[in-house]
Formats: structure tokens, C-alpha cells, sequence
């Protein structure tokens, strides 16, 4: 099989042996003579997957009783819809950190009164904004921990005074997180937990129930909680490969020694970086993200940006072009992706500058 380097940002790269026991039980599902997507998702086999996948999830991440696990459908893109329909009464504040941030606060503007707390669109989102406060009349405050185009990253628990709502799409499971600060963490699991599919959403139950409107059935969190994530039939397969991804992470040590292997692979691409003369980092220093890498070529050096993408692709590196957004490149280093691919892409980065010093 042909070697790749896979540093794309979603979907994205998996454990190995993920993928092996899900082209396993594709064939047979636990002896049961049929395929995971053939079974019976009321079956007592599938019960199984849900039941232990829950209990990875609260083991890992160390959720407290008072929140629920969920898993649902329609990606954080549904989530950004479910957010106000739940949580939104009066008002509703949102830190604009990027592209994903704005959709989100885009449905609740929508829907009924949402301000933005403070925002970091006069420099393309290349920082964290600082030195804002959270009102206090409020429903909820809603924050994206990781900037997945624009590689920038909140990497603390904030203290709110109101419930505070976070997409960890990006770097959910990449760090220890305390969950009790929040009333919902929610996600596409195809950044860092599993293939695309899925949706999780770890939610505080007595968060719930203080809007008077109707909430459609399908995004009423406690719909979710009342069917134990199997209201309708849920996406089977993301789900059976979401747990097999959990287990790996549960076997190599769990959230903190993935924490630190993160940071390390982080560290060591962000110091070539900082190094090579041909590139420079996007994102200010105290808030680049230890998922996503962004750079761009060096001042009076862009003419040779594409002549380093054909480099990298021929040496193995897969996914490293940056967002059409943004441009320049993005490296992205999720859980699964391993040293040995960071290692390879700065070797390619430095045989590249030897050329063109
Ligand atoms: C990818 C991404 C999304 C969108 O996720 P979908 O599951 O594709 O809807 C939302 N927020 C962040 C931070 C992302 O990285």
C-alpha cells in the first residue's frame, strides 16, 4: 500500500486499528453472520457498541453525572441550529474567532437576539480576541475552543457566569477538558473522534428546558437523552468506528498522554517553522493550536508556494494545502496522526529550504 503522510483536516486520519477491526466487523459483526450495517441497531450486539461507547467517552474525558453523552446527526453545522433552539430565550453572546464561529452565531441572529462579545475578523482571525467580558444577561455564551481553518486555539476552561456552549470539533479528545464548566460541548467527530457521521454532544441536563417556544422533535437535546442517542436510527457504522478510535485512544493512555504527545508534535513543527527561513507561522504565538498548524511562505518567498506543495506531495504529505480561504498551508496533527508523519513533513520542509537558500 502506498505510504501517505495524511495531514488533512477532516475528515481525518484514524488509528490503524480502528480501521481494521471496522473492515472486521463489516464482514461479521461479533459472530452474528452479518455485517455491522446489516444488524439490528435494538439488537443486544449494537446495544453493546452504544453502551460502551458512552462510558469510553465519560471515562476519557472524566464527565461528571450531571451531563449526558449524545450521539446524533447532521454534523456541528446542525448543532449551530440546535444551540439557540435549546438554550435561547432573550439573548444569546458569541466570540467571533473565525468561520465556524460566525455560522454558528449566524442561527442564533436568526432565530432571536445574539451579540458578539468581541471578535478577531480585523486581522483574518489570526489571534484570540482578548480582554473581553461575558455579559451577565445572557442565556448562554458560545466559544469555538479550536479555529480549524485559521489554527488558533483556546486551550483553558473558561469561567462564565452563564452556561457556556463550546464546539470542540477540532480538538475534543485532545486534551483533558474539565466538563462541569460547561452546559454543552458539542462536535462532528470526524476532526479527532471518529469518521464523519456522527455527532457528539456532552450536555448538562438541568441546562435544559428553559425556553418556552417548541423545539422541533429531531433538535430537542432531551429527545436525544430520552432515546438514549436512538430516537431514529443512528449513523451505525460512524459509531461503531467512533468506539474502536476510543478504545485505541483508552489504550495508549487515555486524554493526557495524547495531551502530551500533541504537544510535542506541535512543538516541533511550530520550532522548524519559527527556524526555517522560507516560512512563517500565522497565528500568534500564545494562541496557536496544538491541532491544526498554519503557515504561509516567507516575505518575498510566496512565488515558491506551489513548487513546495508539489515537493511535499511527492515525498508522501498528504492534506497540507491551507483552507481556500485563508491559502498558504495547514498542517493538521490530530490524535491519530503520528510523530513520525511531523517528522517526515519537517525533514521535507528542510530539504526544501537547502534548495532554495
Ligand atoms: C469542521 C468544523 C465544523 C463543521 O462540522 P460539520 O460536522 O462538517 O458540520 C464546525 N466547527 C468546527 C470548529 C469545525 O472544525
Amino acid at each position: 500500500m502506498k505510504k501517505a503522510y495524511n495531514f488533512n483536516a477532516g475528515p481525518c486520519v484514524l488509528p490503524k486499528a480502528a480501521i481494521d477491526s471496522a473492515i472486521d466487523a463489516l464482514k461479521d459483526f461479533k459472530g452474528t453472520g452479518m455485517s455491522v450495517i446489516e444488524v439490528s441497531h435494538r439488537s443486544k450486539e449494537w446495544d453493546a457498541v452504544m453502551d460502551e461507547c458512552r462510558a469510553l467517552w465519560k471515562e476519557l474525558l472524566n464527565i461528571p453525572d450531571t451531563h449526558e453523552v449524545l450521539f446524533m446527526a447532521g454534523g456541528a453545522s446542525t448543532q449551530f441550529l440546535c444551540v439557540p433552539m435549546n438554550f435561547l430565550e432573550k439573548k444569546a453572546a458569541y466570540l467571533e474567532t473565525g468561520v465556524w464561529a460566525k455560522k454558528a452565531y449566524k442561527e442564533a441572529a436568526g432565530l432571536g437576539d445574539a451579540v458578539v462579545v468581541a471578535s478577531s475578523a480585523d486581522k483574518t482571525f489570526s489571534y484570540i480576541p482578548k480582554g473581553w467580558s461575558i455579559p451577565t444577561d445572557v442565556d448562554y455564551f458560545h466559544i469555538t475552543t479550536n479555529n480549524t481553518i485559521y489554527g488558533t486555539e483556546i486551550r483553558r476552561d473558561i469561567d462564565s457566569p452563564v452556561p457556556l456552549i463550546a464546539d470542540m470539533s477540532s480538538d475534543i479528545m485532545s486534551r483533558p477538558v474539565d466538563v462541569g464548566k460547561y452546559a454543552l460541548i458539542y462536535g462532528g467527530a470526524q476532526k479527532n473522534v471518529g469518521p464523519a457521521g456522527v455527532t457528539f454532544a456532552i450536555i448538562r441536563r438541568d441546562a435544559l428546558g428553559k425556553v418556552s417556544h417548541y423545539i422541533p422533535t429531531m433538535l430537542n437535546y432531551q429527545t436525544h437523552i430520552d432515546g438514549k442517542s436512538m430516537f431514529n436510527t443512528p449513523p451505525v457504522f460512524s459509531i461503531y468506528v467512533m468506539n474502536e478510535t476510543l478504545k485505541w485512544l483508552k489504550g495508549i493512555g487515555g486524554v493526557e498522554a495524547i495531551n502530551k504527545i500533541n504537544v510535542k508534535k506541535a512543538q516541533m513543527l511550530y520550532d522548524e517553522i519559527d527556524r526555517n527561513s522560507l516560512f512563517v507561522g500565522t497565528a500568534a504565538k500564545e494562541d496557536r493550536s496544538i491541532m491544526n498548524v498554519c503557515f504561509v511562505m516567507a516575505e518575498g518567498r510566496e512565488a515558491l508556494q506551489d513548487e513546495f506543495l508539489s515537493f511535499a506531495k511527492d515525498r508522501g504529505m498528504v492534506g497540507i494545502k491551507g483552507h481556500r480561504s485563508v491559502g498558504g498551508f495547514r498542517a493538521s496533527l490530530y490524535n491519530a496522526c503520528p510523530v513520525e508523519a511531523v517528522e517526515a513533513l519537517i525533514a521535507t520542509m528542510q530539504e526544501f529550504e537547502k534548495l532554495h537558500k
